[in-house]
Parts: structure tokens; C-alpha cells; sequence
């Protein structure tokens, strides 16, 4: 068998577990098998390609690959999971800029061949580095947001959209510019610069609660860049792969905007977000709140028959999720049904809930989703929030002035008892007071997540 029809099989067999792997990742259940299946139809894809005519240095290569592994492992060991977007947005870039880099090489190649440059390779380039070099800056700045190393508030500036479509149009002519003369790299370079400038533009108004959505949008903006120089190298498997990272970014983008609220054409315009405010707009209400310790909480578990609990960002920053699994343990005993509900926004990442309680051995099947659950609040003794505070808050549903209306919830509200784990009366990533904490039914047990439910666990036991 030839060369390049084994290397385009063994391609086919790799696209084949990537979709695969990724109807996997749709359930909790076989995530990790699909996880497995597509880094094993990732690591084909580079053995294969490694085979591939057009290679000239393998030293190159291996000392990438052993520089790039071993700052991959680094950061992989090291990162924290509630920094975890912003890991996501730092890869969504560096996928970005290889696009660039590739695109850039491979114009630079034809370049200085004689004869004429394809309008397809004028037009693939001209798309890599353009998709690429937004997805780069655009991801920086969503990164240094997300990191707290600028302010995650939404800045805006005078004549953004128009500011944005002239750079948008100036790169489309100069795109078709160098469809024309293919030899002035002036064209490519003008390209270049506008989509540096225009990923710093797109992203700076996006205010912090919305950042989620801008992330998994770049990361699908990462994809479309990847398969554009898929056409540039002809390389079936990178246009395969370019393509299932931009469509499952944008399906991934479509959930969260229905999570959020947002409109998918906001999103793409840039510059939603903008009520977000930072947390020195939160106005502390003159009411008082009630509160308990884990002796008032765990009298009030001890009447209970059905128990929700509602994780938030706090469970994940105590890793209290080990001392949740004991609590659902002692409160299963005592025959009380509990379930948690899961936000779609909860925590930092999609499905970061999921992850941190199936870590601690809680079946998925206890785990339900906004949708599945939110009817039964009205119905439940105890709602139990541990840590959240954005997800369950009633503003989302009547305060058009607030950065989070519109957000579905989830209706703890409703329930006849809330205990609210957090350490203070402090905001959430949004940065803006709760009114659920002044309700009636609402009572505030402060302390870490983790400190607060073992004292609970021990409470209950002792009764
Ligand atoms: P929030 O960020 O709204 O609130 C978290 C709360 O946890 C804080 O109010 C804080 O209060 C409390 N907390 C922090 N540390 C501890 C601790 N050690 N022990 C107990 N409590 C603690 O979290 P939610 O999960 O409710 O909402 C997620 C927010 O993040 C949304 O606004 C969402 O848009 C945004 N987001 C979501 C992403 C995603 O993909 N899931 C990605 C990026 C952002 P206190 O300081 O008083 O303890």
C-alpha cells in the first residue's frame, strides 16, 4: 500500500474514534472512554503524519514535542480546576497562533516558488491567519480576564461596532487583494495586524459573567482556524479536526447562551455583557439577615424528608465536595431523599459541578440539570446551597437592570427552607448582591464550604 493512502486510512480510523470519543463525552458516564478514544485517534493522527512526505526535520519535531510535553504536563499537574477556563482560553490561543505560524510558513513557501500562488491557497492563508489571530489575542485577553490580571468589567469604547466592521471589511478587501496579487505580502501582513488588533476589540467589552460563552465561542473560533490551514498543508485530518472542534464549540457556545440567556448573534457581535459591573456595584440591602450554626442546620435536616442540593463555585474552591458525598451518606440513612441540581453555569467551566461530585463517588443519576429539577423546589423541605450564589439569584427573573437577568435560575427560592453555605455576604463572579440571602425562608450558615458541611456531617451525627 502506498504512503498517502495509509496515512489518509489511518486518518479516516482517527476522525472516526474524534466523533466517536466526542458522542462519548456526552454522558458523565462514558466521558472518560471517550476522552481516551479521542486522544487515541489524536496520537494516530500525529504518528501518521509524521510519515508524511512533506516532513524535513524530525530533530525539529522531537525537541517541540519533548519542550511542548513537558509544559503541558507542568501545567496540567499544577492548575487548579477552578482555573480551568482560563487553561481553556490559554490553549483556544496557542491553537490560534499555530494557525498563524502555519499559515504564515506555508505562504512564505509558495511565495518563493516560481509561478503563480492559488486564489485557494491566497484565500485558505488569508483565513488561517485571520481566524487564527483573533482567536490568539482574543484568547489572551479572555485569559488575563479570567486570571484577574485585568479587570474582568466590560470596557467599552466609542464607535465599537462601527470600529469593529471597518476592520472586519478592511480585512475581507485586503483578503481579496491578495487573492489578486498574490505575490504583495503587504495584503497578508495588513491582515495580520487587523486581526491581532480586532481579537483585543472583540473581547474587551465582554463583561465578566459572560466570559463562559466568549470562551467556548473562541474555542470553536480555534477550530475554524485549524481547518482553514487544514486546507492550506491539504491535510484531510486537521480539516477534519478544525471542523468538529469549530462545530462543537458552537454547539457548546448555543448551550451556554441558552444557560445565559444570550442571544448567539450578541455574542458574535461582541460587546454583550455590558451591564456586568464589577463587585464594587454591589449595594448591601439594610435588611438583616438570618443565620445558623451547624447545631440550628443539622435540627433542621433532622425534620426534613427531601433535601436538593445546590453546588456554586465555593463547594469547588473548599473542595468540600468529599464532605457533600458524606452529607448525602448521613442523610440517605436517615432515609431523606437527596438530589443535587445542577446549574449549567455553575462553577467556572461547563460541567464543572459534574466532575468535582462524581469525583467523590456521587452517581450521576443524583445529579440533575436545571430543566429536570427546578419544578420540585416547591416540593422540597431543605434546599442546601453550597457556595453558589450568581445561579440562584432571584434578580435573574425581574431585575432588568441587573447583569444577570434573564438567566434561567435555579428556584431555590421556592422551596420552603434555603440554608446558604458561603463564608459572607460577599458577590458572585457577577458581582452583585443576592436577594435570596434577605428572604424569609432563607437562612445564611457562614463559613468555607468544607468546614461548614463537616461540622454539619458531625452535627448530624451526634443527634
Ligand atoms: P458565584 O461565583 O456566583 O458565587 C460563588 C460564591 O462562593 C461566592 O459568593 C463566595 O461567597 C462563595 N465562596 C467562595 N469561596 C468559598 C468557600 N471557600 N467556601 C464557601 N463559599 C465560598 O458562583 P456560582 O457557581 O453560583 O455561579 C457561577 C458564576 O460564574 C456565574 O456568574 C457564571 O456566569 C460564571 N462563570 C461560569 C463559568 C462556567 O462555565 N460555569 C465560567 C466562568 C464564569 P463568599 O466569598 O462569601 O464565601
Amino acid at each position: 500500500m502506498n504512503t498517502p493512502l495509509l496515512i489518509n486510512i489511518v486518518y479516516l480510523i482517527s476522525s472516526v474514534l474524534f466523533i466517536y470519543g466526542i458522542k462519548k463525552l456526552g454522558s458523565p458516564k462514558t466521558a472518560r472512554q471517550g476522552n481516551f478514544l479521542s486522544a487515541l485517534g489524536m496520537f494516530l493522527a500525529v504518528v501518521f503524519t509524521l510519515f508524511d512526505k512533506h516532513i524535513f526535520s524530525f530533530e525539529y519535531i522531537l525537541v517541540g514535542l519533548l519542550v511542548g510535553s513537558a509544559i503541558g504536563v507542568v501545567f496540567a499537574v499544577k492548575v487548579e480546576m477552578t482555573a480551568m477556563p482560563q487553561m481553556v482560553g490559554l490553549l483556544n490561543g496557542f491553537g490560534g497562533a499555530a494557525s498563524v505560524l502555519v499559515g504564515l510558513a506555508e505562504y512564505i513557501k509558495f511565495d518563493s516558488l516560481p509561478g503563480d500562488i492559488s486564489a485557494k491557497i491566497s484565500i485558505t492563508v488569508g483565513l488561517a491567519v485571520f481566524i487564527g489571530a483573533v482567536t490568539f489575542t482574543g484568547s489572551l485577553v479572555a485569559y488575563l480576564k479570567l486570571q484577574g490580571t485585568i479587570s474582568g468589567n466590560s470596557v467599552q469604547y466609542p464607535m465599537q461596532h462601527p470600529l469593529n466592521a471597518l476592520l472586519i471589511l478592511t480585512a475581507i478587501a485586503c483578503l481579496v487583494l491578495l487573492i489578486w496579487f498574490p505575490h504583495d505580502d503587504v495584503y497578508l501582513y495588513v491582515i495580520l495586524g487587523i486581526s491581532l488588533v480586532l481579537g483585543v476589540l472583540l473581547v474587551i467589552p465582554i463583561g465578566g459573567a459572560d466570559m463562559p460563552v466568549a470562551i467556548s465561542l473562541l474555542n470553536s473560533y480555534s477550530g475554524l482556524a485549524g481547518s482553514a490551514t487544514g486546507f492550506v498543508l491539504d491535510n484531510n485530518m486537521l480539516i477534519i479536526a478544525g471542523a468538529l472542534v469549530g462545530a462543537s464549540g458552537i454547539i457548546l457556545t448555543n448551550i451556554m447562551c441558552k444557560a445565559m440567556n444570550r442571544s448567539l448573534l450578541n455574542v458574535v457581535l461582541g460587546g454583550f455583557g455590558a451591564t456586568s459591573s464589577g463587585p464594587s456595584a454591589v449595594a448591601k440591602r439594610d435588611v438583616a439577615v438570618k443565620s445558623v450554626d451547624s447545631e440550628e442546620a443539622a435540627m433542621i435536616f433532622d425534620s426534613a424528608s427531601s433535601v436538593i442540593i445546590v453546588p456554586g463555585y465555593g463547594m469547588a474552591v473548599a473542595q468540600a465536595q468529599h464532605a457533600v458525598k458524606d452529607l448525602m451518606d448521613i442523610l440517605m440513612k436517615r432515609g431523606i431523599n437527596v438530589r443535587f441540581a445542577i446549574h449549567p453555569v455553575a462553577g467556572r467551566m461547563p460541567g464543572h459541578m459534574n466532575i468535582l461530585l462524581a469525583e467523590s463517588n456521587i452517581p450521576y443519576e443524583y445529579m440533575l440539570s436545571l430543566e429536570e429539577i427546578n419544578e420540585d423546589f416547591r416540593n422540597t423541605d431543605v434546599s442546601l446551597v453550597i457556595g453558589a450564589n450568581d445561579v440562584v439569584n432571584p434578580a435573574a427573573r425581574h431585575d432588568t437592570t441587573s447583569p444577570v437577568y434573564g438567566m434561567p435560575i435555579l428556584n431555590v427560592d421556592y422551596g420552603k427552607t434555603t440554608i446558604i453555605i458561603k463564608r459572607s455576604m460577599a458577590a458572585g463572579y457577577a458581582g452583585i448582591d443576592n436577594e435570596l440571602f434577605y428572604l424569609p425562608n432563607s437562612l445564611m450558615y457562614f463559613g468555607d464550604a468544607k468546614e461548614a458541611v463537616t461540622k454539619l456531617n458531625n452535627a448530624l451525627k451526634a443527634m
